[in-house]
């Protein structure tokens, strides 16, 4: 049987390769207790029973949407958008070394 984990993980490679979550490295993290926003990962209220990570990017890193470059996210969903994400910025970041940009 497959994890709730596993599913998690599943959902982040979808939307960062789709675009619906950021890949690069955010400029700012604050971890504290939910005060009821939506987890950009699995769509559950982050609540005060939870901890919150917040996330703050920079323009060129965050998503199109506005309002966007503030996300939040349960204890567990960062770590696995984080571990997801890092692996696909750091391709990235080598790609546009080696064509030189
Ligand atoms: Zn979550």
């Amino acid at each position: 049987m497959r994890s709730d984990e596993d599913a998690l993980v599943e959902l982040a490679r979808d939307r960062l390769s789709k675009g619906r979550l950021p890949v690069g490295s955010p400029q700012r993290i604050w971890g504290g207790p939910g005060n009821g926003a939506v987890c950009a990962l699995c769509e559950q209220v982050v609540t005060r029973l939870d901890i919150e990570f917040e996330v703050e990017f920079e323009v060129q890193f965050a998503l199109a949407a506005p309002g966007s470059r503030t996300l939040h996210f349960h204890r567990r969903c960062h770590a696995i958008w984080d571990a997801e994400r890092r692996p696909r910025f750091d391709r990235a970041l080598h790609l546009r070394v080696s064509r030189g940009a």
